[in-house]
């Protein structure tokens, strides 16, 4: 009798310890750290400091805080990165200040077009939408396709029709059109010569591109990007935002990465992949690594703009060559932290 208890003991305690050492026994059910980091950006671009009206800072960074506030209640309560991302881009997204969901800019012929992108550091899986113009939350799209179909990318009417199968919210196109974005944009109609092509963003438009990458208590990072593109794009135009690699990239071992700013010089240089292959094949620490990407492969090619970064431990950066970048962060045991320039 004194034996099989001994015996029983022995057995119970060998599997705790195993399951202590054995890390396939100790993920995703119990948090392995109470430490969690959330960062976020609302475009970068945007006005000289000292042109914006302080009503309309205000108004910014009230938004940037209340999608601090979203982010952090999950990841304290033990959610995961993903799930704190996807809830922090739905509130940006339904926000009409940033150009992205509600409130998107307008392509040459005057429609929201739509692009957002969602990456698993954890799995390596990612999902994403291009071109849509009737979901309500591209990035729960861009999250349902990662989840629940076997694709990465889906534009268009097959990435509506899919959304809409799938149960997701779905808006007429006029939804996304505020009377801000309608103004700027006969603005900037009226300023295109007969016979010639839009041109570039105005440079008041350039702003408004919505992203988030989050550590969880699990040690897992994620990272998403929303945006309505650029304003008089053409339509069809796909910028950097829903392409894996170069608007939004997260991978366990090296960051978590969602870029904002001139989506054609990201795509070209693989942007968010480059500050994850810095890390992991030149051994620069994350800093380094995003500030040599934003500044030393992008401003040195003439392209403009900012990305956020976040590594396994916490680490952050927020490199941006733009006159401004919408920015924040929060932390278990930090505040909440909003910057714009
Ligand atoms: N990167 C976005 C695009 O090119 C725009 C932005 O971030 O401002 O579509």
């Amino acid at each position: 009798m004194k034996r099989s208890v001994f015996l029983f003991v022995f057995l119970l305690a060998g599997g705790w310890l195993f399951a202590q050492v054995n890390p396939a026994t100790a993920v995703s059910t119990n948090p392995v750290n109470k430490r969690w980091v959330l960062v976020i950006h609302g475009g970068a671009g945007g006005p000289v400091k000292g042109t914006m009206k302080p009503e309309k800072e205000k108004q910014y960074t009230d938004s940037l805080n209340k999608a601090l506030k979203i982010g952090a209640g999950v990841l304290s309560s033990g959610g995961s990165s993903l799930d704190a991302v996807e809830a922090v881009i739905r509130f940006m997204e339904d926000c009409p200040l940033f150009n992205a969901g509600k409130g998107a800019v307008l392509t040459e012929d005057g429609k929201a077009e739509l692009d957002a992108s969602i990456m698993d550091g954890k799995t390596g899986k990612a999902g994403a939408v291009g071109c849509v113009t009737t979901i309500k939350n591209p990035i729960s799209a861009a999250r349902t396709v990662m989840d629940k179909s076997e694709y990465v990318l889906l534009v268009g009417n097959g990435a509506e029709t899919f959304a809409k199968t799938m149960g997701l919210q779905i808006v007429d196109p006029s939804y996304f059109i505020t009377p801000e974005r309608l103004e700027a944009w006969k603005e900037a109609k009226q300023k295109i010569p007969p016979g010639q092509p839009a041109p570039s963003s105005a440079d008041k438009e350039k702003k408004g591109t919505v992203g988030c990458v989050a550590l969880d208590t699990y040690g897992n990072l994620a990272a998403g990007t929303s945006t309505g593109g650029r304003m008089m794009k053409m339509s069809g135009r796909v910028g950097d935002s829903p392409i894996i690699g170069a608007g939004t990239y997260a991978e366990n071992n090296s960051c978590a990465v969602s870029c904002t700013g001139h989506g054609e010089f990201f795509i070209r240089n693989s942007a968010g992949f480059s500050v994850s292959a810095q890390m992991l094949y030149a051994h620069k620490p994350l800093k380094e690594a995003a500030d040599f990407v934003i500044f030393d492969i992008l401003k040195a090619k003439g392209g403009e703009g900012g990305l956020i970064a976040l590594d396994r431990e916490g680490n952050i950066a927020m490199p941006f060559s733009s006159n401004a970048m919408f920015r924040g962060t929060v932390s278990a045991g930090a505040p909440a932290e909003v910057k714009i320039y």
